[in-house]
């Protein structure tokens, strides 16, 4: 039987399902017959909105990581999670000062971290999640924000920590003051802004959303590159 043939059984929210052995959960379910219209996303393990519990045949440990990116396993158990439910503050970036008094106010249960690495064990991005929580207990923005860089918002991080931290939102709210305080000034960047906000990308911008999929691409490739 060629790999592509080949099966494994799996078990969706406790029914057994024979799937490819190639499958991704995502895949998977739709081979199964679900019909997904919540939990996913962009599919490329990008958006966090497939994030996903399992157990693998013979091992009790629960583990998490985005469906579409997790190859299933024979005797698999698995169990989508329709979304975090997590504390977000509110705040006006334009009121508030870049550093640990902030998060004092807007995340003081950041300082109930008790050290013991769940949430980056979870993290389906291999990021450091325990430092760049420690790094805002010690008011360490910059390094929080350059740690939590690749963060997609999945909420893994969150559903698995014992204190019931928040990290993602505290992270976003680092780099958002990162952003806008601490960053030094790039008058490339400046310079973009303010041709954007004049019009001068308009015409391009309008000509792009009328392109096919193949002649995005085909822009995209042939774009020039600033290499310095
Ligand atoms: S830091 Fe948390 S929310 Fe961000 S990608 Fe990792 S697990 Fe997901
Ligand atoms: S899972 Fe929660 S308590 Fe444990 S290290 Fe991460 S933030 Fe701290």
């Amino acid at each position: 039987m060629s790999e592509k043939e080949k099966k494994v059984k799996i078990y969706i929210l406790g029914e057994g399902f024979d799937v490819p052995a190639s499958s991704t959960i995502l895949t998977a379910l739709e081979y199964a017959g679900f019909q997904l219209t919540t939990g996913v996303g962009c599919r490329e393990g990008f958006c966090g909105a497939c994030a996903t519990l399992y157990r693998e045949k013979g091992d009790y440990k629960l583990q998490a990581g985005l469906a579409c990116q997790t190859v299933v396993s024979d005797g698999m158990y698995i169990a989508q999670i329709p979304f975090v439910p997590a504390q977000k503050a509110m705040y006006d970036i334009n009121e508030i000062e870049a550093d640990i008094n902030t998060f004092k106010e807007y995340y003081p249960i950041l300082f109930r971290c008790v050290g013991c690495n769940t949430c980056t064990k979870a993290c389906p991005q291999d990021i450091e999640v325990m430092d760049y929580v420690q790094a805002l207990i010690k008011g360490d923005i910059e390094k929080a924000a350059d740690l939590s860089f690749d963060c997609i918002r999945c909420g893994l991080c969150a559903l698995r920590c014992p204190a019931e931290i928040v990290q993602y939102n505290a992270a976003m709210l680092a780099r958002r003051l990162y952003g806008k305080y601490i960053m030094p000034d790039s008058p490339d960047l400046n310079k973009r802004v303010e041709e954007m906000v004049e019009g001068k990308y308009e015409s391009e911008l309008d000509k792009a959303v009328q392109m096919d999929a193949e002649e995005l691409k085909e822009t995209y490739y042939k774009r020039d590159i600033k290499t310095e």
